[in-house]
């Protein structure tokens, strides 16, 4: 196969890096070379922050029915040419199995139509003032131009969650991708360029967090900032947006709780939890890795998630049985095996898996009673290992739930409706499921956590007021303003 060259998006257009600079990206599946990329700098962000100020005088003009058109424009591409412009893409870039990259699209697309419905929703207000002379209300007004900075784990529908509803409140964007995959944000930066945003109002620089994303952050040009990525790479971004008192939005890690309460059917029970930790490799920031479960029905649950892990299909990843593929890279085996290794050295039993089964891949892998100070419990792993720990009762549960830096997203499975809905008020947590596992996205709901999970919500409305800045305008009715 041979390696493709690709530029950044600057107003638009494709150019080389100011430098002239590659970089190479890898297939995760068997680390084949599959194309060179430009590596973008602070002379290209210079450049990319330029164009979406411009882009953003005329983006932000535009009737929102316009911007409407453009974001529904953008779905309709997505839904008719997504298999044949994204989906080899996403799957060698990522790693995806054919199923993850399917369902990427699709979402993409439910992402791209509620984002163009949000742009006639920049609802104001106005409020009572206690002199009759005067009025005073609230305008709802675009920030100006963000810088995206996204992840590698859902490259397509996550950045498109994250551009799509600040392009629609009027936002031009600025968006840096993972360094692992910048082919599928650039072919998305396409898409939306094509389907008639204003050029200048999409930039896509490809490069690294420190001589790419950094510069970008830190650049006096910006009004807003928002990233989705690790809590590391939040804590600095999130720091360097104070400096200039700037608003950022934080969509960081997670490390999710699954309850399994007594009353629960093991079986049913233990292929949810499997399919809230394994999906694509537990590459996801709200997979259920923490999994407590009441003491009555443990044993079961174990023998029912041992044999759902062993039946997980590792194969090919364009065969449509394949749960999942390999990790994004070496690195991250590497990380995830030290997990798994360093909690069996300090006590935990290795149910199944912890075993490599090819190149990047991982077995799916179940570990019993960690040590709670371990960092396969208490640290994102993100990866394909769930631990299992017994608990007496649901407020024991909802104890060792909240016993997490994190708050991203959380599950209870459980028949009584008193039982869910005191695990939902509970947990301190972003988002709490009852009878589902704790992996769920819905484009209208407000996606983000609490704690080192993160700061702010994105999706629907919640995305409107996190990219629009308020104003409080007033009028006096009396001719000398008094
Ligand atoms: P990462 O933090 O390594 O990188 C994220 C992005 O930040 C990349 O584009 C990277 O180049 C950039 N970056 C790194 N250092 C930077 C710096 N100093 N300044 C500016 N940009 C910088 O994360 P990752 O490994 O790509 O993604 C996995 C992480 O993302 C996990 O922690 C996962 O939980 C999290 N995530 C969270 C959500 C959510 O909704 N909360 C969703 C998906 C992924």
């Amino acid at each position: 196969m041979s390696v493709q060259q690709q530029d950044l998006i600057i107003a638009g257009r494709r150019q080389a890096a100011c430098s002239g600079a590659v970089f190479d990206v890898l297939a995760p599946e068997d680390e084949r070379l599959m194309a060179q990329v430009a590596r973008a700098d602070s002379a290209d962000v210079d450049l990319a922050v330029a164009a979406a100020r411009k882009g953003y005088s005329a983006w932000s003009a535009l009737a929102p029915k316009e911007r409407e058109a453009a974001l529904l424009r953008a779905a309709d591409l997505v839904a008719t040419q997504g298999e044949a412009r994204l989906l080899d893409t996403l799957i060698d870039e990522s790693g995806s199995a054919i199923t993850k990259a399917r369902f990427e699209i699709s979402y993409t697309v439910d992402l791209l139509r509620t984002a163009a419905g949000e742009a006639r929703r920049l609802y104001g207000d106005t409020f009572p003032n206690d002199n009759p002379q005067r009025l005073s209300m609230v305008f709802r007004e675009p920030m100006g131009v963000v810088a995206i900075i996204s992840p590698y784990n859902a490259p397509l529908s996550l950045l498109t969650k994250m551009t799509a509803f600040p392009l629609a409140a009027g936002n031009s964007v600025v968006i840096k991708p993972s360094e692992e995959t910048p082919l599928t944000a650039l072919a998305l930066g396409e898409i939306l360029v094509e389907a008639g945003i204003p050029a200048a109002a999409i930039n896509v620089v490809t490069g690294f967090g420190a001589d790419c994303g950094a510069p970008l952050t830190a650049h006096a040009d910006i009004d807003c900032i928002a990233l989705t990525g690790s809590t590391a790479t939040g804590t600095v971004v999130g720091a360097q947006s104070m400096q200039r008192m700037r608003r950022c939005q934080l969509e960081l890690g997670g490390k999710s709780a699954l309850l399994v309460l007594r009353d629960a059917d093991p079986v049913a029970s233990a292929n949810i939890a499997a399919q809230g930790i394994f999906t694509h490799a537990g590459q996801i920031c709200m997979a259920n890795s923490r999994i407590l479960v009441e003491r009555p029905i443990y044993e079961e649950f174990i023998a029912a998630l041992k044999q759902a892990a062993e039946a997980i299909h590792l194969g090919d990843l364009r065969d449509e049985r394949t749960q999942y593929g390999p990790l994004i890279n070496r690195a991250a085996v590497t990380k995830v095996m030290g997990h798994i290794e360093q909690a069996v050295t300090e006590g935990a039993t290795v149910l199944t898996g912890a075993e490599i089964e090819r190149g990047l891949v991982i077995r799916p892998t179940v570990l019993l009673e960690p040590d709670r100070s371990s960092a396969v419990w208490r640290e994102e792993s993100f990866g394909p290992v769930a631990s299992v720990v017994a608990v007496e009762n649901l407020d024991e549960a909802i104890a060792v739930a909240n016993d997490s830096d994190y708050g991203l997203s959380a599950a209870v499975l459980t028949h009584n409706i008193q039982w869910g809905f005191r695990a939902a008020r509970g947990i301190r947590s972003g988002s709490v499921h009852i009878g589902m596992h704790a992996f769920q996205s819905n484009a209208l709901a407000p996606i983000g956590g609490v704690g080192l999970s993160g700061i702010g919500r994105s999706g629907g409305k919640y995305s409107t007021e996190e990219f629009t800045e308020l104003k409080w305008v007033s009028v006096s009715l009396e001719d000398d303003g008094s």
